[in-house]
């Protein structure tokens, strides 16, 4: 299969002008062998450097493309943030051309990096289904010990070999499974947004994700037997959801309230308590199912509502504490939902649920998981139960994006 940015690109019905800046991906069996080929064909020259770590270069070895120069770096402890930038730019040659990123979203993010320091280009191989963010024109790090998210650069091409993507660990698939569930949440709380502040929506983008999102959840079952069509459905549907990212400018489409609370989870802010070494996915994976429940649970209740009140500043430093307070409190400063009342929820209710009835139930999502075995629980990602209801209070306040989960704040009497 083909993803050719030339059929995305250009003037759309909702009025934008959209653009890809990845020119194409091939996600076929096989296709690393050809990537010479590739990288010609969308005009690289000059001196490559390839970045693996140890893994993806043994998982990879009867393939490796022909470089000036291969990095790779040790799997241990190896992290998308200074460290791991430190470890590749010590081995990078001056004389570099364009990089090519060979491994899963960490590899991705050190090289990201490296190419947008060096104004340089990237080529994307990923070798595991694992996350959304290959296509990312941003890169997601921790700096000295800080959540930060970098410009950067998206990737030229893709190359997505299957032969490669369907032997990754389960653990990995699983995971991207998961970050791809997650759409759902994502595409649901844009349409709220835009149903209640007429916020920008673009139908294209929307049915896109969406489409990619369903092909995924109905190809659990062939997944988990090693079917190629199912992961070429599932690196498809993360690879269009990071281009679907581009398209738009920014990540509306691909995270909402799930996101939300796999981030604040990351953040460890000090009134939570917790600690997760979960893989995003999985995280995401299980603030899908959270924000999924609830907000079925909202469409079957008989809700009153307040007028939409802004948080203090007071009621912010509770939770997230010296550190992290001033961040958020400028965060949601110029807060999303000010001025949505309880006259406009009541108006806009039944649209809203209907909205709610696109994402797929609990019971329906978590059969799909059981399949894989994809984490479903709190307990799952060492979070414990008990920090469910703070998670689902306070994860909003992490983004100043208008999710169905942030308009709880106007129900009455929660
Ligand atoms: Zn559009
Ligand atoms: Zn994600």
């Amino acid at each position: 299969m083909i993803i050719d940015s030339k059929k995305y690109n250009g003037k759309c019905a909702c009025g934008h002008e959209h653009k890809m800046t990845t020119e194409f991906c091939i996600i076929e069996v096989g296709c690393l062998v050809n990537i010479d080929k590739y990288i010609e064909k969308c005009g690289l020259k000059g001196h490559s450097v390839a970045i693996y770590d140890e893994n993806t270069y043994n998982a990879t070895k009867q393939i490796h493309p022909k470089v000036d120069k291969e990095i790779i770096l040790p799997p241990e402890n190896l992290h998308a943030d200074n460290h791991g930038v430190a470890l590749a730019k010590e081995l990078m040659p001056e004389n570099c051309d364009y990089l090519i990123a060979i491994g899963s979203g960490t590899i991705h993010d050190i090289t990201r990096y490296c190419a947008h320091e060096k104004g340089i280009s990237f080529v994307s191989c990923p070798t595991a289904a694992s996350v959304d963010g290959f296509c990312s024109s941003v890169a997601a790090m921790t700096w000295d010990g800080f959540k930060k998210t970098f410009e950067a650069v998206a990737p030229k091409i893709v190359i997505a070999d299957l032969s490669i993507i369907s032997k990754a660990p389960m653990f990995l698939t699983n995971s991207g499974f998961g970050d791809m569930i997650g759409k759902f949440i994502a595409l649901a709380d844009w349409k709220v947004a835009h149903t209640l502040t007429n916020e920008y929506f673009c139908d294209t983008i929307h049915n896109m994700t969406m489409d990619a999102t369903k092909a995924v959840t109905e190809s659990a079952e062939a997944i988990k037997d090693g079917d190629i069509t199912a992961y070429e459905n599932l690196i498809y549907g993360l690879l269009m959801s990071g281009l679907a990212m581009q398209m738009l400018g920014n990540s509306r489409c691909a995270s909402g309230a799930e996101h939300h609370i796999s981030h604040l989870i990351e953040m460890q802010p000090e009134g939570l308590g917790v600690k997760s070494d979960a893989l995003h996915g999985e995280k995401v994976g299980v603030g899908t199912l959270i924000a999924c429940r609830e907000y079925h649970r909202l469409k079957d209740s008989n809700l009153k509502w307040n007028d939409y009140h802004q948080p203090s500043s007071d009621y912010i430093k509770d939770m997230f504490g010296e550190k992290l307070n001033g961040a958020i409190v400028a965060e949601n400063s110029d807060d999303c939902a000010l001025g949505i009342t309880a006259k406009l929820i009541e108006e806009k209710w039944d649209k809203i649920r209907n909205i709610i009835d696109t994402v797929p139930t609990y019971k329906e999502l978590i059969a799909k998981y059981e399949i894989l075995d994809v984490k479903s629980k709190l307990g799952d990602i060492d979070v414990s139960e008990e920090k469910l209801d703070a998670l689902m209070e306070y994860s909003p306040l992490v983004r100043n994006r208008l999710t169905l989960m942030r308009l709880k704040r106007a129900i009455k009497n929660i």
